[in-house]
């Protein structure tokens, strides 16, 4: 199929290298809206734009969809300016202090950017069509208004950041579309099936990943993003279909660091768009729902970089189709739904060109205040560094360095005491800087995000917010970590040290369970063949010291591999960055010898993810995405509606993510999946999987809600019907961190200290486990570290398990409570998936 495709694109780049250009009717043989352009039609008609309007666009392929489908970008602006581009690229990243040079960067007729971005989410589908009518528009030599706009405007358009999710939806419901598309909303084709065209192959939803980065489509972007650095981002989307069009100014909360300028030009290109939709009689809505905080989002994560970010979104999907009846008993068609999108980004180029000079001269402002004065009432953190946090810090840096974000590795010897804000204690206290200690300042150009990625605590100025509202970046990676108020004067440099092992014949090998990577190499060892231990106590040999959880390769059962273990153990953790340690005798100086029952062989455990129909997509998605292309160990998707006819035999692990689950009301099924556990099969249950077995007759259990202190108030019940938003608030939150305490002397916990920040985000709490299990991680007395939480749910919330493991005959349930996996960007849960699947039963 991938190669018959890429056949079709060749043959147009060459095809249409002289014809003039054609509308998108023209071209594609259809009126935009008459029916769904597939990708690679879409791809077809901006090579066949590229190709007629030479001189005034470039065309660029940044890269692949996980499906193999091209991503793109249209750079578009005047002959004079594209045959500059490159230099406006670069003075560009000069007006904001981005350039690895030092020249001067270039005020006076820089043009402004505008970048436009269509289709994160797959099936909210006008927005790609609106693309093809709006770069048409743009390069039409008879539109004189475009003409004058893109003398001082680059455009950068990507018609759809989520082609893999869009042709989901697309090839669906071309395929099942009558002759006429029907407008009832009952029909079919306003149906889709699971998992839907929102998100992206492994169902992560895009517009959640600008700062994390964890997807192929948003790294291969953000890295052209940052290169480019625009001043006005536009990301276009649908929601449902009775709903006016929204565009901004957006709604409350807006995080502190967006800058009057930001939030005035939002307005301004508001009053441009109501013009426009004043002028044709359309309904629209602005200030509402989707507000400015979680910096992962298209119009957030541009903010943070210096632009105007901005949403627009569009009545219509996903399940719109080609056309759809509405409460108000009109028919919305795809082409409405396009003409908006259109409306809207033609509106937003020409506000910027009308505003170019003074967009630059705010741009450079936006950087030049954060290099000077850095951003917030702290000046620098300094994340420490340990042997048993290496793999996490890494982990770290590569979250910087996807950012652009500048920060210096401590080299040299000890440094200074200097007193700052303890993220662990909730204190200042004194601390020093220590080689390899990490040292990110906010005065940098970057300082915004920095500021807003690391501060222990946002700012709420209302709590009613789109997404979670604490993702402080100490937390998420688990490391120990001080804010100071002063700028560090600690110097450092950019060197980060591979491990390279040249490890020789030895009686063994020790390996430091330490995070994703040690459990990486683990995964490899076994796809080998290699034999493994592990150790469940802490042992000292040859005067080293080996935490829980530490691999151990002897000699004994990796017979086969005679003297060329030594290569096996050099390849393997070179790969993964590892330490491998050698050690001379199996005879410890503390702790229990390998021969004890101390220390386990470790099985390759077979993996099931139950999936399909009824489960949650991104959850499933999550898992499915680690193991694929983080752990690179094999797992078996399942349906869920298959439950009761999967030979369950054939696996020791399954894994129940959020999801609705019909066999666990059906006796048949659940005598099935408790036989297999007695028998040694692990069941791993994540957040609303959890909840749903809660709901039967499982060892775990909901927390009841102590509402003693309501009942005192006889008229708690009586509220006011405006307030019906903000009284959901108090029994919510919308994610939230807490300190949760840890039996790290269990194997779930193995590789962490006593203590891990959980990100809570629903309102479930549950009992200890009482009998035959064991409470791994539990919330006590505290109150959040970070986050919303409404008033009526932080005493619920108190003293509820987090992490446990219920015993079962020879196999064992794990409960995760919360999503230790959320967007795969929560870096410090994912050991613990490792430990359940690993370790936990062994
Ligand atoms: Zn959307």
């Amino acid at each position: 199929m991938h190669k018959k495709f890429l056949f079709i694109l060749a043959s147009v780049l060459f095809v249409t290298a002289s014809a003039q250009l054609k509308s998108p009717a023209e071209f594609l043989g259809y009126k935009i809206g008459d029916r769904y352009t597939p990708h690679w039609k879409i791809v077809n008609y901006f090579q066949h734009v590229a190709a007629s309007a030479g001189a005034n666009i470039k065309l660029e392929q940044y890269g692949q969809t996980n499906e193999g489908r091209p991503l793109l970008l249209a750079f578009i602006s005047s002959a004079e300016n594209m045959n500059k581009l490159e230099q406006i690229r670069i003075n560009n990243l000069r007006l904001a202090s981005l350039a690895n040079d030092k020249a001067a960067a270039i005020e006076e007729g820089a043009p402004a950017i505008v970048w436009l971005s269509y289709n994160v989410h797959g099936n909210e589908t006008s927005s790609s069509e609106a693309a093809m009518l709006t770069i048409y528009a743009l390069l039409d030599p008879t539109n004189a208004k475009s003409k004058e706009w893109l003398k001082n405007t680059v455009v950068i358009m990507d018609p759809c950041i989520n082609p893999d999710g869009r042709d989901r939806y697309v090839n669906w419901f071309n395929s099942i579309v009558g002759k006429n598309s029907n407008p009832s909303w009952a029909a079919r084709e306003h149906r889709e099936p699971w998992p839907g065209g929102r998100t992206n192959h492994y169902n992560f939803d895009l517009n959640r990943d600008w700062a994390w980065q964890t997807q192929v489509e948003s790294q291969q972007r953000l890295k052209v993003y940052n290169q480019w650095m625009p001043y006005v981002h536009v990301d276009f989307h649908e929601q449902g279909v009775n709903n006016p069009y929204y565009f901004a100014p957006a709604a409350q909360p807006y995080h502190e660091v967006i800058t009057q300028w930001q939030r005035d030009f939002q307005v301004t290109l508001g009053k441009n768009h109501a013009k426009y939709f004043d002028a044709n009689g359309w309904l629209y809505f602005t200030k509402e729902v989707f507000d400015l905080l979680y910096p992962s989002y298209g119009d957030t994560y541009p903010t943070y970089n210096g632009a105007i970010g901005m949403t627009y979104e569009q009545g219509g999907g996903p399940g719109g189709g080609l056309g759809v009846l509405t409460d108000e008993g009109d028919t919305l068609t795809l082409y409405d739904r396009a003409i908006h999108h259109y409306t809207t980004g033609m509106s937003t180029i020409e506000t910027a060109s009308l505003n170019a000079s003074r967009l630059v001269k705010e741009f450079r402002k936006f950087f030049n205040d954060a290099v000077n004065n850095g951003v917030g009432e702290y000046k620098s953190y300094l994340v420490k560094y340990s042997d048993a946090n290496r793999e996490r810090m890494n982990a770290l840096m590569n979250l910087l360095d996807k950012n652009g974000i500048q920060y210096k590795v401590m080299s040299g010897t000890t440094r200074g005491m200097s007193n700052g804000y303890n993220f662990f204690t909730g204190k200042d206290e004194m601390y020093s800087g220590q080689p390899n200690d990490l040292i990110i300042h906010t005065q940098q150009p970057r300082g915004a995000m920095v500021k807003v990625l690391f501060e222990p605590r946002t700012k709420l100025v209302d709590s009613a917010t789109y997404d979670i509202t604490a993702w402080s970046l100490p937390y998420v990676y688990g490391l120990e970590t001080y804010a100071s108020k002063d700028k560090l004067g600690f110097g450092g440099d950019n060197l980060t040290t591979a491990i390279s092992n040249n490890v020789t014949d030895a009686y063994g090998y020790v390996i430091r369970w330490q995070g994703v990577q040690s459990a990486k190499a683990l995964g490899q060892f076994f796809q080998q063949g290699v034999k493994v231990r592990f150790s469940e106590t802490p042992f000292e040999i040859n005067g080293q010291q080996f935490d829980r959880g530490s691999l151990i390769i002897i000699k004994k059962g990796n017979e086969k591999f005679s003297n060329s273990i030594s290569t096996v153990v050099n390849n393997i953790c070179n790969a993964n960055n590892v330490k491998a340690n050698t050690i001379t005798t199996g005879f410890v100086d503390k702790g229990f010898d390998f021969g004890s029952d101390k220390v386990h062989p470790l099985k390759a455990s077979r993996v099931a993810l139950l999936t399909g129909e009824g489960v949650g997509s991104n959850s499933a998605g999550e898992i499915w995405h680690f193991f694929d292309k983080i752990l690179e160990y094999p797992l078996t998707l399942v349906n869920a509606n298959d439950f009761a006819r999967i030979s369950l035999n054939d696996f020791d692990i399954i894994i129940m993510p959020s999801g609705n689950y019909r066999f666990l009301n059906e006796k048949p099924a659940t005598d099935l999946l408790k036989d297999w556990i007695n028998k040694g099969g692990r069941l791993v249950a994540i957040e609303g999987g959890v909840s749903q077995l809660a709901k039967t007759d499982w060892s775990i259990k909901v927390k009841k809600a102590d509402d003693s202190g309501d009942k005192k108030d006889t008229y708690s019940a009586i509220q006011t019907y405006e307030d019906r938003e903000r009284d959901f608030l108090s029994t919510n939150t919308p994610g939230s961190i807490y300190k949760v305490e840890l039996d790290n002397t269990h194997p779930l916990a193995f590789g962490y200290p006593n203590f891990y920040y959980t990100l809570k985000q629903d309102d479930a709490a549950y009992e200890f486990i009482k009998e035959g299990g064991w409470n791994v991680g539990v919330i006590k007395k505290e109150n959040p570290v970070a986050g919303f939480v409404g008033v009526k749910l932080k005493d619920k919330l108190k003293d509820g398990l987090v992490f446990g493991v219920q015993d079962m005959g020879q196999g064992a349930i794990v409960y995760f409570t919360d999503n230790i996996m959320f967007r795969n960007f929560w870096e410090n849960g994912k050991l613990m998936l490792c430990n359940a699947v690993f370790f936990v039963g062994q």
